[in-house]
């Protein structure tokens, strides 16, 4: 049997920043990636936003990892060419009910550590953004975009450099514990034996869990899927930063992003599904242009246009608390070199550089044993 000091499965926006984080520290890592391509699922279907981390509860990993992991990628991108700008985002109330919400948001951030975050009347919110309808906002400067193509491309190379070897078109099918480390099949014959196995499938990673000889169903979340379409601007943009609403249900709220060539997106909204299915239902658009007309009342008719859609690897339901990311090692399962990260949904691009710090953390503890 093959064999290799780290397995890293999934090669999503976390699989790339592990495996470099590992190859880095000069160690033997595989990466298998089930798809012909690396960062074709989630990490290639979101909003490409490098949050501040104004939204997570104090001391939660989302909320650690979104503020260390936004500089980290800042510094990264401005290093490596990565294309990148800070264009910052404004949070809307658009009643006078909402106000409080943004205070709610205020100090949120402001115990994650976000100290930039500044609060606007309705008159300045609408000097800045002249077609935004608003009664108040916050102004976080602090928010960007990124080419997360190029930054996953970036990730690849430098893991590669280093010594990282990916294997693409590799399902792994199931992880057996054997005495020496993890062996792992991938379908029909092929196997190899990892000291360490990084479970970072994204979308599969439960999926892959619970084929895991030895792991407790109680260790195996249940996943919620929350997909989410974006419906694109016909022509201009008369935004230059990014315009979210408050907070719903479930995710951000529709919202306003651009790209790095200033074409505007909304989205993106939240619909609970039993499957995975990327199309965007052109009859979606109805409730988009409500939800965009409460703060860009002159939104004209057939301007939107559908787009793309994610689907968030939520591990709460409608209705439930959002929960945290899960970084889940032997202490909390009992079954040594196996790392699994579960719920890895919004910020889980922005945190990518600080969430792969802490898995190569855990990684090294089993590797220096
Ligand atoms: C609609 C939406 C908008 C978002 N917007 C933002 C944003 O603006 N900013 C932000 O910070 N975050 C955002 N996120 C979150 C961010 O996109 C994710 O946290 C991040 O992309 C997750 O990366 P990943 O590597 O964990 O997963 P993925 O990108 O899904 O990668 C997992 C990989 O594992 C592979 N795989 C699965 N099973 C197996 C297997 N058994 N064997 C081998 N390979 C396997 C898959 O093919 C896939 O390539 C958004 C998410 C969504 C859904």
């Amino acid at each position: 049997m093959d064999t290799a000091e780290v397995l890293v499965v999934g090669a999503g926006v976390v699989g790339l920043a592990v495996a470099r984080a590992l190859a880095l520290q000069g160690r033997e890592v595989v990466v298998a990636e089930a798809g012909r391509l690396v960062g074709s699922q989630t990490s290639a279907r979101n909003s490409g936003v490098i949050h501040a981390g104004l939204y997570y509860p104090p001391g939660s990993l989302k909320a650690r990892l979104c503020v260390e992991g936004r500089e980290r990628l800042y510094a990264y991108c401005r290093a490596r060419g990565v294309e990148h700008r800070r264009c910052g985002k404004l949070i809307v109330a658009t009643s006078e009910g909402q106000l409080a919400q943004l205070d709610a948001i205020a100090l949120t951030a402001a115990n994650a550590g976000v100290e930039d975050l500044r609060r606007l009347d309705g008159a300045e919110a609408m000097s800045l953004e002249p077609g935004l309808q608003a009664t108040g906002a916050l102004l976080s400067p602090s928010t960007g975009i990124l080419d997360v193509h190029a930054y996953m491309l970036s990730l690849q190379g430098e893991a590669e450099a280093n010594g990282a070897v990916f294997a693409l078109g590799t399902e792994a099918t199931s992880v057996t514990p054997m005495r020496n480390g993890l062996a792992v099949a991938f379908g029909g014959a092929t196997q190899l034996l990892a000291r360490v196995v990084v479970n970072a499938a994204g979308l599969g990673a439960t999926t892959l869990a619970a084929r895991v000889s030895g792991l407790g169903a109680e260790h195996v979340p249940r996943l919620h899927l929350a997909k989410g379409s974006y419906f694109s601007l016909r022509g201009r943009s008369p935004f230059s930063r990014l315009i979210y609403p408050v907070p719903q249900v479930g995710g951000l709220g529709v919202h306003l992003t651009l790209d790095l060539a200033g074409q505007a997106r909304f989205g993106p909204d939240v619909e609970w599904v039993e499957a995975i299915d990327y199309r965007v239902d052109p009859a979606r658009a109805l409730a988009f242009y409500e939800a965009v007309r409460a703060y860009w009342p002159r939104l004209e008719d057939g301007r939107l246009a559908p787009d793309y859609a994610g689907v968030r690897p939520k591990l709460s339901g409608p209705g439930e608390p959002p929960a945290d990311f899960r970084i889940d090692g032997a202490d909390r399962h009992g079954i040594a070199g196996l790392i699994n990260l579960f719920g890895i949904e919004s910020p889980g691009l922005t945190a990518s550089l600080a969430l792969a710090d802490v898995v190569a953390g855990r990684a090294r503890e089993t590797l220096e044993d």
